[in-house]
C-alpha cells in the first residue's frame, strides 16, 4: 500500500494535470431510449461512454430493452436501472396506468437491477396506487428509487417506507437552501447533479454549493441525462466539464462526487449479477 501511495505521489508530481484529468466518473444519469438505438447502435453507445472515461454508467431507458442491450454489450460498465416507461410518451400517464405494474413485475422477475427509475412524480401523485406499488417493489427487491420530482413527493415516499433509498434526480432542480433541510431530514436521500450547471461553472465550485457538498459529502453524484438521442454527443464533454469543477474541491471530496458515492449507493451489497 505504501509503495502504491509513493508511486501515486510520484506520478502526481510528474504529471499533475494528467493525473487530475483522469478522475474516474460514474455517470448516474444515462438513458438509452428507443429513438437512440438506430442513431447509436449498442456498440457505438458503449464506445461513447468509454471514450468519456466513464468507470460506470447508471442506465435506464424507455423501453427497458435499451438498458438490456447496453448491459449485454458491456456488463462491466453498465449498471442497470428499471424505468417504468415502455415508450417515451408515458412520462405523464404512467402513474394512472395499472399495466405499468405488470410490466415492472415481469421485468423484475427476469432481469437484475439496482434501482427503479428514473420516473417522474410530483406532489400528491406520490400517493397514487401505482406509485405505492413501486415503493413496495423497491422494498421487496432492495432497489433504489430514482425520483424526478419535488420535495413533497420525496416526503410522501419516505412516509410510505422510511427505509426507502431515494436518488433525487437533478437534485430536484432545487437551490442549496432547499436541499439542505431535505438532506438533513433524510439519511437515505442522495441526489444527482444532472442538467445542473450553476454549482460548477468555469471550473469553480459555487461557494454555497461547496458548503453543501462539504456538509453532505456522501450524498451527491454526477450525471449527464441523455434525455434525447442528441444528448449522447454531450457525454464526453459533460465528463470533462465535471472533472474541471470537481478539481476545484479537495481530492477526497471530488472522488466521492465523481464516483465513490454512486458506487456505495448502487454497487454496495446489492450489485447486479446474473
Ligand atoms: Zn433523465
Amino acid at each position: 500500500m505504501r509503495l502504491v501511495l509513493a508511486l501515486t505521489a510520484a506520478l502526481l508530481l510528474v504529471r499533475p494535470a494528467a493525473a487530475a484529468e483522469e478522475l474516474p466518473i460514474f455517470d448516474a444519469h444515462i438513458h438509452y431510449s428507443h429513438d437512440a438505438w438506430d442513431m447509436l447502435p449498442p456498440d457505438e453507445a458503449i464506445a461513447v461512454l468509454r471514450k468519456a472515461g466513464l468507470r460506470k454508467a447508471l442506465v435506464s431507458s424507455s423501453s427497458d430493452d435499451g438498458t438490456q442491450k447496453l448491459y449485454d454489450a458491456a456488463p462491466d460498465l453498465i449498471v442497470p436501472e428499471l424505468r417504468p416507461y415502455r415508450t417515451r410518451g408515458e412520462l405523464s400517464t404512467w402513474l394512472r396506468d395499472p399495466t405499468v405494474i405488470q410490466h415492472l413485475e415481469s421485468r423484475l422477475a427476469r432481469y437484475k437491477y439496482v434501482g427503479i427509475g428514473e420516473f417522474h412524480v410530483f406532489g400528491a401523485d406520490a400517493d397514487l396506487p401505482v406509485m405505492r406499488r413501486v415503493v413496495e417493489l423497491a422494498k421487496q427487491y432492495g432497489l433504489v428509487l430514482h425520483l424526478h420530482g419535488d420535495a413533497e413527493a420525496i416526503d410522501r415516499v419516505f412516509a410510505q417506507d422510511p427505509a426507502a433509498r431515494i436518488l433525487w434526480a437533478h437534485s430536484g432542480f432545487d437551490r442549496p437552501d432547499k436541499l439542505r433541510p431535505m438532506l438533513s431530514k433524510y439519511a437515505n436521500l442522495w441526489a444527482d447533479l444532472a442538467v445542473r450547471s450553476e454549482h460548477g461553472s468555469g471550473g469553480k465550485v459555487d461557494p454555497e454549493w461547496r458548503r453543501l457538498f462539504m456538509d453532505f459529502p456522501d450524498r451527491f453524484m454526477v450525471g449527464t441525462d441523455t434525455y434525447t438521442p442528441e444528448r449522447w454527443y454531450y457525454v464526453a464533454e459533460h465528463a470533462a466539464w465535471s472533472r474541471a469543477w470537481l478539481n476545484d474541491l479537495p481530492r477526497d471530496l471530488a472522488e466521492k462526487l465523481a464516483y465513490r458515492n454512486a458506487e456505495a449507493l448502487l454497487l454496495g451489497e446489492r450489485a447486479p449479477s446474473r
